[in-house]
């Protein structure tokens, strides 16, 4: 009866050491707070019991209310399965188990009434339920307290024990009766004020909900709390950083900046970019530090932003630096800014692993001496030797490629940090760029440069192949370049460079030599050889490009006009969003096509469904984070999902996050370093939270 939450799990009722390792070995859960922070991941309405002759086939869970007529077992020694079958007077049903086969047929007798509850099938044109629940029908009733039965995820091997859904709602109960006190984590002023439920309310009717309402009020209490305390540390990590942090304050809008703008600039700038680069000129000039992401789809002007932004910063005697993750992409950068420069009184060099030595040196040289305004490179940048003179702004392009630490290994080259500039051509939901990159201020470029045609896309099955490779060729004899990509994964890395050899050959013999040229590029390949095939694309001496998708982030050949992408149902949509980014760069008309097997997974259909209907970077984001869920979102696998959201969803709870964002944000107004006695909750539950779960260091 009065129990703390920290108790041991093994120490509740019911369950000892045994049960207590799986628990933690399957589900984490070694205390009794992790129990009550094992939330169930939905309700299923158990007021309704189905008719048999009722069901069918695409209701979820759903209960029967009826008597075993007989089992039979069927199949071989070790693969059997013990079938019931069950009628409730309106039609019969296979209850099935392939485990626990004589646990089931000894505890459960013909002839007696249970309401049996899963999820109905059909197998061999029967209606069946495999691994159903089944309790006796009278005790069922007695024991419900409320319509909504939570379901909690178990484990097939919890499951292979007895440890079902029913289990842990039952252990849930026990903890909840015997726990003598569950004190707030939300601070009461802040409950009061938010009208939040108290913590104690929200686990017991997360678990036991009294009825619709409560359950809505304990919800959402728990995911603005889960999302509170998210934001909370980030914005405490900024508001540190801009205090501790000087940063240039880079106010003249000089020559440099001017004399582009009149003389060099071959178009308006539109609107979006406009907006952005006012930002970027107030974060630059207000005496803090800029940590700021700019997020565009690809084509959308990135690159003219960071030029004028680098612009600023020579303007007021600082150097600057563009890092890019591949040579390919350093060296476009570098022709492309000094095309956009020239007649200008600036230097730009490039530095890659591939410059040489004598050249090298002397880079350094007049970079520590301040003759070097601009350097464009790739990591090379983050060598030792390489020393600014003062450097004012570092730009990191695609930075999903860039570890952190490599980052602030950019910041130690000049003796003050430099404003920081992070592009990506990744449109991250707005949730999921408030929590990952929440340390970042946000700019969006949501508009593309005018007289862009929208690319056309269309999904083929197989069956089209000539009639593609038929649009090809006309294509080709108008004078446009094409790209035929094959997915590398790498679990079936050797299976995926097979069919790369196999499409390559297959081209081949559509389009032969001496007429077609057709080049072959992949990641297995030396770098040199790479180079030499991207050489003769870019000048247009190739027409075909067969790849990999190493032609994924950021190569520009305007003239590539068609992007064909083979088994276009293994890739994921802003994989699929950031490939079709490589045509539709030129003013003519460009296609992707979309080719997939006949077999397609449900979300693969939603995911070339989207890719037809929409160009939206964004639009196509915000579907991939509700079709996968954050942690499989392109950009954070690499830097990992440093957080596990337990009940709140960064695909559907929007509203909350941005509310948990502004009273985080207003908490830290009043009180930055939450020393304030009425925030001594905030600051412990946070180290708290911290310790158990993330690190945060990660992140920025
Ligand atoms: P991103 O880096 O965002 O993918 P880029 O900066 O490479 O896009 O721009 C794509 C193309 O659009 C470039 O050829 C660039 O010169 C051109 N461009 C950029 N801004 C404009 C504009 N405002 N009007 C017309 N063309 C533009
Ligand atoms: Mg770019």
């Amino acid at each position: 009866m009065n129990q703390s939450l920290d108790q041991e799990i093994k120490y509740l009722k019911g369950v000892g050491p045994k049960r207590a390792e799986m628990l933690g070995n399957e589900l984490k859960i070694y205390l009794f707070r992790d129990l009550l922070y094992f939330f169930p991941y939905k309700y299923i309405d158990r007021s309704r019991i189905y008719c048999i002759k009722d069901i069918d086939t695409t209701q979820t869970y759903i209960q029967l209310k009826g008597k075993i007529t007989h089992f039979r077992i069927e199949g071989q020694r070790n693969r059997q399965r013990l079938i019931a079958i069950f009628t409730d007077g309106t039609g019969t049903i296979e209850l099935v188990w392939f485990q626990g086969l004589q646990w089931i047929a000894r505890n459960f007798q013909p002839g007696v009434e249970y309401i049996a509850f899963g999820r109905p099938g059909l197998y061999n044109r029967n209606l069946s339920i495999a691994h159903p629940e089944l309790e006796l029908a009278g005790k069922q009733e007695a024991e419900l307290t409320s319509s909504f039965q939570p379901q909690y995820s178990i484990t097939e091997k919890l499951r292979n024990s007895f440890i079902t859904s029913k289990t842990i709602h039952r252990y849930v109960g026990q903890v909840l009766s015997q726990v003598s006190r569950i004190d707030d984590t939300m601070p009461e002023y802040l409950v009061k004020q938010l009208k939040l439920m108290s913590l104690k309310d929200a686990l017991r009717n997360i678990h036991y909900p009294e009825n619709n309402e409560k359950l809505r009020k304990a919800t959402y209490r728990l995911k603005f709390e889960e999302l509170f305390y998210i934001q909370l540390n980030i914005l405490g990590q900024k508001k540190k950083i801009q205090s501790d942090i000087k940063g240039f304050a880079f106010l003249k809008v000089g020559d440099h900046l001017n004399h582009f703008y009149k003389h060099n600039l071959g178009f308006t700038l539109t609107e979006a970019q406009k907006r952005v680069i006012r930002e970027i000129r107030r974060d630059m000039g207000s005496g803090k530090q800029m940590n700021r992401l700019l997020q565009g789809d690809v084509g959308s002007g990135k690159t003219l932003v960071a030029l004028m932004s680098m612009l600023i910063a020579l303007d007021n005697g600082y150097q600057a630096c563009l890092m890019a993750p591949t040579e390919i992409l350093a060296k476009q950068h570098f022709n492309t800014i000094r095309q956009l420069l020239s007649g200008m009184d600036i230097s730009v060099l490039l530095l890659t692993g591939s410059t040489k030595k004598s050249e090298r040196e002397q880079l350094h040289e007049l970079l520590q001496s301040g003759e070097l305004h601009i350097l464009i490179g790739t990591h090379a940048l983050l060598e030792d030797p390489v020393r600014f003179h003062r450097l004012g702004l570092v730009i990191i392009d695609e930075q999903h490629r860039f570890g952190v630490a490599q980052r602030a290994r950019l910041w130690k080259k000049s003796q003050s940090p430099p404003h920081v500039l992070v592009m990506t051509a990744t449109p991250i939901p707005r949730t999921l760029a408030m929590t990952l990159y929440g340390d970042l201020d946000v700019s969006v470029i949501n508009e593309l440069p005018p007289g862009r045609k929208p690319i056309k896309t269309i999904h083929y099955y197989e069956s089209k192949r000539l009639v593609l490779f038929g649009f090809i060729r006309k294509q080709i004899e108008q004078g446009r370049q094409i790209y035929i990509v094959y997915p590398l994964i790498r679990e079936s890395e050797k299976m995926d460079y097979l069919a790369l050899e196999e499409g390559y050959e297959a081209i081949t013999r559509a389009f032969p030599p001496p007429g077609y040229h057709v080049i072959c590029v992949h990641g297995q390949m030396n770098a040199a050889d790479r180079e030499v095939a991207m050489h003769h694309f870019v000048q247009g001496r190739a027409h075909i490009m067969v790849a990999t998708t190493v032609i994924e982030v950021g190569v520009d050949i305007p003239n590539a006009a068609v992007m064909v992408i083979e088994s276009a149902e293994r890739f994921g949509l802003s994989q699929l969003h950031q490939l079709r980014g490589r045509v539709g760069r030129g003013a003519d008309q460009s296609y992707c096509f979309l080719m997939s097997s006949y077999k397609l997974s449900s979300e693969a259909k939603k995911r070339l469904e989207t890719m037809v209907q929409t160009n939206d970077g964004f639009e196509i984001a915000e579907t991939d984070l509700k079709l996968r869920g954050p942690g499989d979102i392109e950009g954070t696998q690499q830097s990992g999902m440093p957080f596990d959201l337990k009940i709140s969803s960064l695909a559907t709870d929007g509203q909350i996050l941005q509310y948990a964002r502004d009273v985080s944000n207003d908490v830290l107004e009043d009180d930055p370093r939450l020393t304030k006695p009425e925030n001594s909750i905030l600051k412990q539950q946070l180290s708290r939270l911290m310790k158990s779960r993330i690190d945060w260091s990660v992140i920025s």
